[in-house]
């Protein structure tokens, strides 16, 4: 039978097995999105008879979901910031958390009319630059990555929501293919320390880009570079974010401080209580 109850049970099942933590969920996610629908027209019409070919095609997407790989994958889309951001095994899905790091961006600097100069550094799919870019319509955002594929989904991420106009690209080794000064550098850089990406769940290691997570021995290479390289890259009184992981508070404030010339360094926490986001300001 090729009913939607019957499709949704019969998968859910198949996702519970395969060890999927959110099966129904994950179901009803593809089904509505394969059938360009909504999951609450699932509900209401849960007799709707798939044709054996629309079966096939969603037993295709079905199967990829057991074997682990992520929904967003499949779809080739997540949510962030409320937009829809194409995504592809070239970049890092965008996570809840990194909000917190634009909200506070917003927090300091959401003057819209100001003419920033932003740089958004391991941009992946551009969710960070492409938001503050929205968020702020006066600024101009340079985006780099060290990865052409994450530069290309980037590139039309910007298209999509309508901010290519003021936006660059270039690949590149952090700040190496953009020179001159900024207001603002943002990074979500790798820091993911060497020994922990081993025990990740296999299906961020199995299908996310490993250059996008991995970060030397405590995990805070990248964010060790960018606060010393940022402080002749930011014009005074420039500030800096960048996202920071598990028990790294320490090391990055310590970092802050060594690098000397910025003052004003604060932590801000997750919404599930992690520290996530470190900023600082240049000393005017
Ligand atoms: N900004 C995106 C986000 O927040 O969803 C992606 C962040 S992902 C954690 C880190 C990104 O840094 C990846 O896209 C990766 O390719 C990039 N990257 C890794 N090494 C780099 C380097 N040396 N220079 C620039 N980007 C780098
Ligand atoms: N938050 C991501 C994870 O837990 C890691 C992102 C990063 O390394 N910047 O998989």
């Amino acid at each position: 039978m090729n009913d939607i109850r019957t499709i949704l049970h019969r998968t859910t099942r198949e996702l519970t097995l395969s060890g999927s933590p959110s099966a129904r969920l994950d179901a009803e996610v593809l089904l509505a999105r394969f059938l360009k629908t909504d999951r609450m027209q699932l509900v209401v019409h849960p007799e709707r008879e798939l044709s054996d070919e629309e079966a096939a095609g969603f037993g295709g997407w079905a199967r990829r979901r057991s074997t682990g790989e992520p929904v967003a994958y499949i779809l080739s889309e997540k949510e962030f910031w409320s937009l829809a951001f194409e995504v592809d095994p070239a970049v890092l899905i965008p996570r809840p958390e990194t909000e917190c790091l634009i909200e506070e961006v917003l927090g300091v600097r959401g003057d819209r009319t100001a003419e920033l100069r932003i740089i958004d550094i391991g941009t992946g799919s551009g969710a960070i630059g492409v938001v503050l870019a929205r968020e702020l319509p006066a600024a101009r955002v340079a985006a780099t990555d060290i990865s052409d594929g994450a530069l290309e989904v980037a590139r039309r991420n910007a298209v999509r929501h309508g901010v290519a106009g003021r936006m660059e690209f270039a690949r590149g080794d952090l700040f190496a293919s953009f020179p001159g000064d900024f207001d603002l550098i943002v990074s979500n850089p790798p820091y993911i320390p060497d020994d922990v990406y081993p025990e990740l769940p296999a299906g961020i290691r199995e299908f996310e880009p490993r250059t996008a997570l991995v970060a030397g021995p405590d995990g805070t290479a990248f964010h060790r570079r960018i606060i010393r390289e940022g402080l002749r890259r930011l014009a005074a009184g420039g500030r800096i974010f960048l996202e920071i992981g598990e028990g790294q508070r320490g090391l990055v404030e310590a970092l802050f401080g060594e690098a000397g010339g910025y003052d004003e360094i604060r932590f801000r926490k997750d919404y599930g209580g992690m520290e996530r986001v470190a900023m600082a300001r240049r000393k005017p």
